[in-house]
């Protein structure tokens, strides 16, 4: 899962992007609203993380804008706004969650696993496909109900491919979703992991689609 941290706080933001990658996100933060919506036009992301006052733009003016767009991207506002109206201001630009500083970071990390499995359509926190079973809150992954290591990048793309179970997903969105900003990509890199994650878990679990992407089917 690959999420965008919105936050002009240095302190603040350096605190949550550790805190998220620690607990397994892929995460990149920005410090101001116009940065925030551009990177979000541009690039798939699982979730975002978004301060209300901002620079350039507001966290609000972000909301409608992405909104107005017919982005579905699942928004978590963080600030320290706390009267009933700016909750009820900020869910209804289109936020799914809100939540108020000073804030817990492991309870941040839930909600925004929360968020994407429900933008996916589920709401079982155990991602089951036949024999294979995903926990991303322990990132453990278990077949046929043994414990199977995964490194990862390995563990991430599974993820994807299960939050998108049914449809294809090209080597370019899970590049996107795997490999933070700046970071040099082999270009055989995700046909590496798929072909280990073949070989710890199940030849056939994982689709080739030629020409297109992976999928692992619904
Ligand atoms: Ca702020």
């Amino acid at each position: 899962m690959r999420i965008l941290i919105v936050e002009d706080d240095r302190l603040l933001g350096e605190g949550i992007l550790a805190g998220m990658k620690q607990a397994g996100f892929q995460a990149e933060w920005l410090r101001d609203g116009q940065s925030g919506l551009d990177a979000l036009r541009a690039e798939p992301f699982s979730a975002v993380v978004l301060d209300l006052g901002l620079p350039r733009l507001s966290g609000l003016e972000l909301l409608r804008k992405l909104r107005e767009a017919k982005s579905a991207v699942p928004v978590l506002i963080l600030t320290a706004r706390d009267t009933p109206r700016d909750i009820i201001n900020g869910l209804d630009a289109g936020g799914d969650d809100y939540m108020v500083k000073p804030f817990d970071l492991g309870e941040l990390a839930a909600r925004l696993r929360a968020l994407v499995r429900r933008a996916a359509g589920s709401a079982a926190p155990l991602l089951q496909h036949g024999g294979l079973s995903l926990d991303p809150a322990a990132r453990l992954a278990t077949w046929e109900g043994r414990p199977v290591e995964l490194a990862q990048r390995e563990f991430d793309l599974l993820h994807e491919l299960l939050l998108n179970a049914g449809r294809v997903l090209t080597r370019a969105q899970l590049e996107a979703k795997l490999y933070p900003w700046g970071s040099e990509v082999e270009s055989n890199a995700i046909e590496v992991h798929v072909h280990h994650l073949r070989r710890k878990l199940s030849a056939g679990l994982i689709h080739t689609v030629r020409g297109v992407g992976y999928m692992i089917p619904k």
